[in-house]
């Protein structure tokens, strides 16, 4: 036998059995069974347990203060849950008090402030798939930002993938019965909402946005003739309006755009490439992003995320953020007048989100009021700038005054004087003629209240008399107990404490009538005045969105220019066409890291179209290969994001995609070995490279035996040197490759310089070098990580072993013909010839130069 309590709660959660139902008994909120598992370890609460029914029975429970609410909630659905909120909503103590679901909170429609991350968007996605296409609709209900984007079958799932690691949406709506397995989510804690059919189905969806946008038909939005991403945008406003419908009212406009228009960055590529997050850390720290962010406003942070995942194509806005960014830079003064003006911006997109939705509370109407008075010092500053793209700006800027005239007639600063004597106001005399005189009618009542205390001490001589007020007991005069005898006879006893009287007096009671009914219509006028002044401040909502945006681009580019002058970067110099032409460049997280030492810089040159296509690597672990790849990645894609680079001059024929094969991360998860996951990867890559892109692949074919290994390489190598002609650099530690050099025009073989130290050790001069070194340094590499002695010993005697043995039966040249592997064993030919090939540097001439004369010491 269940209590009729227990059979009222599991009622109530069967209707929400995807969700952690918090239900309230008294000052706490409950979970029970299964979801008290879930939040008792979610939230390191304890778990106990309660008794139901008569035969002893129990579940178990944990529970939260009504407080505490806010905090923990924040947390549950920070982890991926749904949370619903259960109030009690009848009276208390006849029988079962009646409850129902007042809220439901999922991660991606949160709206409030303190619970979502400042610098970051919250985007929730709708992902609609039909006959191999898919569409993407994002939205972020903070900020009001709501686009769609849409795949083709041979887009999918590399596109989708690469768009949602760039979006890292903490919500996605898929179809009730679809699998979440089949999408590659990079935050683990995404919350996963199933949606029924009508959600999604397209002529529903059409039906919906055009209500949702008072038009006819969709043509304005670009989307017209893309049912799945009409489906996919028809499913969030669906979604909102269940859930809360006044998230809808940001929703002012749909962007439709495609990831073509942009560099594409696979999922792997930007993971590689820790653009927004360090691998090692998890976090932002180590990334490319943590060296970027110089942003000062909420929104510009926000921004700087989306600018960096989204290089352009377009050289006309890239050279007029360049030019944007050059003018910043050039002047520090004027850097500074501007960082000054957006120190004093909040978060006016968020704030302008929360007046339109009705949810803002009064300092945050305040924020906005000073902020927008920001704004014409910004745009004066803007418009006074060479830039076309920073006046452009200034035009789009809106102060909107008649924002700050209403705010400034309507609302009372909290600390502000009150001269009127009328405390606690929040609107301001003269907004409200009707408020005006119930304060006026309560007046007198207050003056006689607030004089009270002085008059009473007067008239009784109780030097220590007190007047005060409580909500249960109202107004009430105290006097402690040693002068309760000199009380006059029209004091009437109220209330009795530990070493006080409380009295009051019938002319008191009277005043204290007055006043309190009063209060209270004048509480509930002030709520519906305020309301209604967010209504009339939320219809300025676009150009206070638009403002808010233009800020945001504003932020990035002068954080671009502060980064440039304190890093020392330089200008790229980007067209169209082929080239890369690198001097100096350095990788900008790892030379932001190096504590204390210096960074070596490197030259990079290559040419799809003649000369060097591909540039392969050699050299020992450690010695900086990967370090040098990436960055030639990293000064590509700053470049194209409208940044200044890290080197000494760059020049960068636009690139289209940037493809990484880096390192070797098992994917347990999927059962996959490492070298399943290099062979996938690298075929994506030979797939969809052209022309126009960089490939970066380090140590392919290294998760499988030498020979195949070699081979794949080789092969790999081959065809993207004939067939694709993508500008690639390639690293390896099979030195049998630099071979192929021999064979293949556009390939040139580089190496990683490397000195012996007098102890028989080696020194990495992280210096990228023409030429191959013949050995791969293992055996030092495991002495410099502390292998012990002895096996290091055994190690340098097994290799000498194999070494001696290599024409016999371990000839991993054996595939290789006669020619190359012949002059591949004689380091010094190969270095002699490639030097020859080689227009030197002189810094580089006298490095090989030097090693030559080594390596015919040696011989
Ligand atoms: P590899 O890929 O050859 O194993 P890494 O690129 O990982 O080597 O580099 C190893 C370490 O060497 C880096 O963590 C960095 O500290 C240092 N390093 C790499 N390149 C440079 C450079 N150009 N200047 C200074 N230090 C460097």
């Amino acid at each position: 036998m269940v209590t009729p309590a227990r059979r009222q709660y599991l009622q109530i959660k069967s209707q929400y059995p995807d969700a952690i139902l918090l239900y309230q008994v008294g000052d706490f909120y409950e979970t029970f069974d299964d979801d008290a598992y879930v939040t008792s370890r979610e939230l390191q609460i304890v778990l106990t347990s309660r008794g139901y029914g008569n035969d002893g029975e129990r579940v178990p429970l944990a529970g939260i203060p009504l407080h505490a609410l806010d905090n923990y909630v924040g947390k549950l659905v920070q982890r991926g849950h749904k949370v619903a909120i259960c109030d009690q909503v009848g009276e208390v103590g006849k029988g079962v008090v009646d409850r129902a679901v007042t809220r439901i909170l999922t991660a991606g429609t949160l709206s409030e402030p303190n619970l979502l991350p400042t610098r970051q968007n919250n985007y929730l996605v709708a992902i609609a798939t039909a006959r191999g296409q898919a569409g993407l609709a994002v939205v972020d209900v903070s900020t009001g930002e709501f686009m769609v984007t849409w795949f083709s079958p041979d887009e999918l799932p590399v596109a989708l993938d690469a768009e949602l690691q760039r979006l890292a949406p903490v919500e996605c709506l898929l179809l009730e019965g679809s699998q979440q397995e089949a999408y590659q989510f990079p935050t683990k804690t995404v919350t996963v909402t199933r949606c029924p059919p009508y959600f999604f189905q397209r002529e529903a969806a059409q039906t919906r946005l055009c209500r949702h946008f008072g038009v006819q038909s969709l043509d304005a939005y670009g989307c017209a003739d893309e049912p799945q991403a009409i489906a996919a945008a028809g499913a969030i406003i669906a979604y909102l309006e269940k859930m809360n419908s006044a998230l809808l009212s940001l929703l002012t406009g749909l962007r439709s755009y495609r990831t073509t228009s942009f560099m594409a960055l696979d999922a792997h590529t930007q993971r590689n490439l820790e653009l927004l997050q360090g691998t090692r850390s998890g976090t932002v720290q180590g990334s490319l992003l943590s060296v970027l962010d110089r942003t000062v406003t909420p929104m510009g942070a926000r921004q700087l995320r989306r600018t960096i995942t989204q290089p352009l194509l377009d050289l006309r806005e890239l050279e007029a953020r360049l030019e944007s960014v050059e003018e910043l830079y050039e002047s520090p003064a004027m850097r500074s007048r501007f960082t000054m003006c957006l120190q004093e911006l909040g978060d006016l997109e968020r704030i302008a989100g929360r007046v339109r939705q009705g949810t803002a509370v009064r300092n945050e109407v305040l924020g906005l009021r000073d902020y927008l008075g920001v704004i014409p010092r910004l745009q004066e500053l803007l418009a006074g700038c060479d830039a076309a793209f920073l006046r452009e700006l200034a035009e789009t800027l809106d102060p909107c005054p008649q924002v700050i005239e209403l705010i400034e007639r309507a609302l009372v600063r909290p600390d502000a004087e009150d001269d009127q004597g009328d405390e606690g106001r929040m609107i301001r005399p003269g907004f409200h003629p009707e408020l005006d005189e119930l304060f006026a009618s309560i007046r007198d009542s207050r003056h006689w209240m607030v004089s009270l205390e002085a008059r009473e001490r007067e008239r009784t001589g109780i030097k220590k008399l007190k007047v005060g007020f409580n909500k249960v007991f109202g107004y009430y005069i105290e006097v402690s107990n040693s002068y309760v005898k000199l009380v006059p006879p029209d004091y009437m006893r109220k209330q009795t404490l530990v070493n006080a009287e409380r009295f009051i007096t019938p002319e008191l009671k009277e005043h204290e009538a007055r006043i309190l009914s009063a209060v209270e219509r004048i509480e509930e006028m002030e709520r519906s005045i305020y309301a209604d002044l967010l209504r009339q401040l939320g219809v300025f909502y676009t150009q206070l969105s638009a403002t808010a945006a233009a800020v945001a681009r504003f932020d990035v580019l002068l954080s671009f220019a502060e980064v440039a002058a304190h890093q020392g970067y330089v200008r790229p110099k980007v067209a169209h066409g082929h080239g890369l032409e690198i001097v100096g460049g350095r990788h900008p997280v790892v030379e932001y890291t190096l504590d204390g030492d210096v960074f070596i810089p490197n030259d990079t040159h290559l040419e799809s179209d003649e000369g060097a296509r591909i540039l392969l690597l050699t050299g020992p672990n450690m010695a900086g290969k990967s370090t040098y790849l990436r960055q030639v990645a990293l000064i590509t894609l700053l470049a194209q994001i409208g940044s200044f680079v890290p080197a000494r001059s760059a020049h960068i024929g636009l690139v289209d995609r940037i493809f990484t094969r880096v390192g070797a991360e098992d994917d347990i998860a999927s059962g996959k070995s490492t070298f399943m996951v290099e062979m996938e990867e690298t075929a994506t890559i030979l797939h969809h490279a052209s022309l126009h892109s960089l490939i970066i692949l380090d140590e392919i074919g290294r998760g499988t035996s030498t020979y195949d290994g070699l081979a794949i390489a080789r092969a790999v190598v081959e065809h993207l040197h004939n067939q694709t002609r993508a500008r690639t650099l390639f690293a390896t530690h099979y030195h049998e490759l630099a071979g192929m050099a021999q064979e293949l025009p556009h390939l040139r073989v580089y190496t990683m310089a490397i000195s012996d130290d007098e102890r028989g050790g080696i020194v990495f001069l992280h210096r990228v070098m023409p030429g191959c070194i013949g050995r791969s340094y293992g055996v030092h590499v495991a002495k410099l990580a502390g292998m012990p002695p002895g096996i290091v010993r055994r190690a340098e005697e097994v290799l000498q072993h194999l070494e001696a043995g290599i024409d016999g039966t371990h000839d991993v040249f054996a595939h290789m013909d006669r020619d190359s592997a012949d002059r591949h064993k004689s380091n010094g030919a190969l270095l002699k010839e490639q030097a020859g090939s080689y227009e030197w540097q002189s810094e580089e001439a006298r490095m090989v130069a030097l090693m030559l004369e080594q390596t015919e010491d040696a011989e």
